[in-house]
């Protein structure tokens, strides 16, 4: 059986690590707003690049804390504009409504399945204020172009780094980066939100998440926020809520996090195996991404007959994934919250598209050479 993702062995191959690290903290007798989670912090923030990282909750308070702080600081009122991607997980879109703020929604590219900043500009009103560029599946958006048009705009750039933990992105060869000089996810724009959710390419072992920025202000105004908006104890400037990542998660991710650029570097290699194997007639393949400016969180392929795919291979014991199988303008419960933008209505074709057609293959950096070749075997070797 090859799961699509086998979290049991990915930790199981840091030996005794992980446990020593959590039974340090077990001992020590402190397990919020402690050591590991500041030393965490710099630790994070030097391997992003950004002079500051902020411990959170989760993901979904990431986006939520820097978008409610912006809205403090610069006191944007309630109904101002965000644009997001329509196909994204759920935590984008909601992190916006979640502030008072109106997501809306933007068309991937056909050929991947990231933003397409060409249609940004169409989009923009006199009421928009941030552009959240997703890294969606670990591929880097177009960065220089979206801050382009940011800046030309007198927007924010957030990015939603969820699935692009240690992704480069070189501002000379965008898309075809194979530099070491390039910009970490997280730090290409005003601010980055990552969730380190157990399955992400940075995982803990239960929730959390950071903020990452060069804006000291900023920094400084997530961290009160996410602390019931107290600096000092027992004074709150702010209402704030409560998002703080603990110790135990920290120090996990502290010895996790030594290891992202060769559990990076090995999802590549995967995704090239895949890349230049898989051929079958029914399979589309998204042009494979070298150089690190996408870590492959997900390997995506389109096939019109998905659901036969899926379950040969799953008779074979390879289990796939659908990321993700209804995008934002068909939830129900966004539909009343959500807009298209000023030329009107919820019509996405080539959202739906990507909904319809895409497959996520197992890919994780616990694979072994002879599971990836069974896979591309499975759909090599099967007529459909
Ligand atoms: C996982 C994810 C999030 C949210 O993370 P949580 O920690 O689950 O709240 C946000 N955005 C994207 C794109 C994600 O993949």
């Amino acid at each position: 059986m090859i799961k699509y993702q086998n979290l049991k062995q990915v930790n199981d191959s840091f030996g005794d690590e992980l446990m020593s690290a959590v039974r340090e903290v077990v001992r020590s007798g402190w397990y919020v707003r402690g050591q590991e989670v500041e030393a965490f912090e710099h630790e994070f923030a030097d391997y992003c690049g950004t002079t500051y990282c902020v411990g959170v909750g989760n993901g979904l308070d990431a986006l939520t804390l820097v978008l409610d702080s912006w809205k403090e600081m610069y006191g944007w009122n309630d109904g101002d504009e965000v644009l997001v991607p329509d196909n994204t997980f759920m935590a984008t879109v909601l992190a916006v409504i979640r502030v008072g703020l109106k997501p809306i929604l933007a068309e991937p590219q056909i050929k991947w399945a990231v933003i397409d900043e060409s249609r940004i500009k169409s989009l923009i009103t006199e009421r928009t204020r941030v552009i959240i560029p997703v890294h969606l599946y670990g591929q880097m958006c177009e960065m220089d172009a979206i801050n382009r048009i940011a800046k030309r705009h007198h927007l924010k750039v957030l990015e939603d780094a969820s699935q692009a933990h240690g992704a480069l992105y070189n501002s000379q060869n965008g898309l075809e980066l194979t530099s070491l000089f390039g910009r970490r996810a997280g730090n290409n724009s005003d601010a980055g939100a990552f969730s380190f959710y157990p399955g992400k390419n940075l995982g803990c072992m239960g929730d959390g998440g950071a903020v990452t920025t060069n804006d000291l202000a900023l920094a400084e105004m997530v961290r009160m926020k996410a602390n019931y908006g107290s600096r000092t104890k027992y004074v709150h400037e702010l209402l704030g809520m409560n998002s703080r990542l603990d110790e135990i998660q920290a120090a996990i991710l502290r010895v996790k996090l030594k290891r992202l650029d060769k559990d990076n570097i090995r999802r590549l290699e995967i995704a090239e195996y895949y890349s230049t194997h898989i051929c079958h007639p029914a399979v589309e393949l998204v042009p494979f991404v070298s150089g690190g400016s996408h870590v492959y969180h997900v390997y995506p392929i389109k096939c019109k007959n998905r659901e036969y795919l899926r379950s040969l291979l799953l008779k074979n014991g390879v289990e796939t994934l659908i990321h993700y199988p209804v995008p934002v303008h068909r939830q129900k419960a966004y539909m009343e919250a959500v807009s298209g933008g000023s030329h009107g209505g919820l019509d996405f074709p080539i959202s739906d598209m990507w909904a319809n057609d895409e497959v996520s293959l197992p890919i994780s950096q616990s694979m072994t050479d002879k599971q990836v070749q069974f896979v591309v075997d499975c759909i090599n070797q099967n007529i459909f």
